[in-house]
């Protein structure tokens, strides 16, 4: 079988010559100038990468034999992006006024959301963010919908790429215009995680907006069908007073004294879930995190000062989430972070720890920005950087000038760092998409 689908598509090697950068863990990465990825073809229009390393190495073992050559060579390729967390449905309310969270969700985020209960306005949306993913460069990630089930549908059929995604539920505490009942809530998680299995996400809002019933009845669905878990957990701090006051209410929860315990209470917290933000979490919450394994998406632009166009939620200590070992990766959280690409966001992270000096490098961003994701969602085995095996998933870019004794760190500063650069160039950084060899996107 195999040998007669080589034939049939008389495939041949592809050959990319371009510096590129290769990340692996938080301090360790390569760097390659004047490299080559090696891509073997797969089925019909598909690539794995087979080999890389110097161009001069990579040609004289594979370059006798027909060959086709891909000339990158004055640029720089990294893999694609997994964004961990955004929310496809707040594309119009990313720069809307933030004075505070609670605000912002009702004055602007809900009513927009509600828009999508139109199927046609949710496919012309979907279809433009879709282009919009690919132009960024972010192939991957875990992603929210309205409650809408078809904006869910939509998302899966738009995006190219590896994503999760999930409606959000909204049983209670949510306007009318922007609420199903538990029953229907239910009902529709039941009928996408069967549809999408892996690649659907449980997705309660959080806590105030989605009942413990509905979330516990939820996860079991979720656990049968294999799907992921997400919500977000204590953003800013009046949001957790108001989770406190709601649920110190409800029956069974009378005596909960954190956040992240209403939801270990509704059975959500696993190694298939992933809490968006978790910036003001007590050492046993952590605890419960490192215990059931849950994942923490962190979002440096959302979190960010308002002067930064984010929501002023605070800074999310990563030093004391890995030393309670409990994975994570960044996240936009679009519509909260202003801009889709995951450049800005490692920039904000970078920028916000700068005076902390604690660690928060570009390299580790790198990292952070992909295959930590893709190791979350159990894709690292296929996808998040280039080591030889996996899809060839890659973003081409404009290579910095080289420098003497550079390093990872100081291209990707170079790149992010030019000071004429604005904010909303990084969102056309990227020259060339490629997903699983076939190129998706090219700047003209
Ligand atoms: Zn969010």
């Amino acid at each position: 079988m195999k040998k007669a689908a080589t034939k049939k598509y008389n495939r041949r090697l592809r050959i990319i010559c371009c510096d590129y950068i290769n990340p692996q863990k938080d301090n360790k990465s390569s760097l390659q100038r004047n490299g080559a990825i090696v891509l073997t073809p797969v089925g019909k229009s598909q690539f794995k990468i087979l080999d890389l390393g110097p161009v001069e190495k990579m040609f004289k073992k594979h370059g006798q034999k027909e060959v086709e050559v891909m000339d990158f060579s004055t640029q720089l390729v990294i893999p694609t992006f997994f964004d961990m967390h955004f929310h496809w449905v707040q594309d119009a309310v990313r720069l809307m006024p933030k004075d505070s969270l609670l605000e912002w969700l009702s004055k602007y985020t809900w009513p927009y959301e509600a828009k999508f209960k139109d199927k046609k306005y949710a496919s012309d949306k979907a279809k433009l963010f879709a282009r919009e993913l690919v132009r960024v460069g972010t192939l991957g990630g875990a992603c929210y919908s309205s409650l809408h089930a078809h904006s869910t549908d939509l998302a899966m059929k738009e995006f190219v790429g590896d994503f999760i995604v999930g409606n959000v539920l909204m049983d209670m505490n949510s306007p009318d215009y922007l609420t199903h009942s538990t029953k229907e809530g239910l009902k529709s998680v039941e009928t996408l995680a069967k549809k999408y299995k892996e690649r659907y996400a449980l997705t309660p809002r959080f806590a105030p907006t989605t009942s413990p019933e509905l979330m516990k009845a939820g996860a079991s669905v979720a656990r049968k069908n294999k799907s992921f878990i997400q919500t977000h957990l204590s953003e800013t701090k009046n949001e957790i007073d108001y989770v406190l006051s709601i649920y110190k209410k409800l029956k069974g929860f009378e005596k909960v004294k954190s956040y992240t315990e209403i939801y270990e209470k509704t059975d959500i917290l696993s190694s298939k879930t992933i809490m968006g933000h978790g910036i003001y979490l007590s050492d046993s919450e952590l605890k419960t995190l490192a215990k059931t394994k849950t994942a923490i998406a962190h979002c440096p632009t959302s979190n960010a000062p308002v002067k930064e166009l984010g929501l002023g939620s605070g800074l999310f200590d990563f030093n004391k989430t890995e030393k309670f070992k409990i994975r994570w990766a960044l996240g936009s959280d679009i519509g909260g972070g202003p801009f889709l690409s995951m450049f800005d966001v490692m920039k904000s992270f970078v920028q916000q720890n700068k005076k902390k000096k604690n660690g928060a490098t570009y390299e580790k961003a790198l990292y952070r920005a992909t295959l930590a994701g893709a190791e979350i969602l159990n894709l690292d085995k296929e996808a998040g950087n280039l080591n030889v095996g996996k899809w060839a998933n890659f973003l081409v870019l404009p290579a910095p000038k080289i420098k003497k004794d550079e390093t990872t760190e100081s291209v990707l500063k170079l790149l992010l760092e030019d000071k004429k650069q604005q904010r909303t160039d990084l969102d056309f950084l990227v020259e060339h998409t490629f997903y699983k060899g076939e190129l998706f996107y090219s700047k003209v």
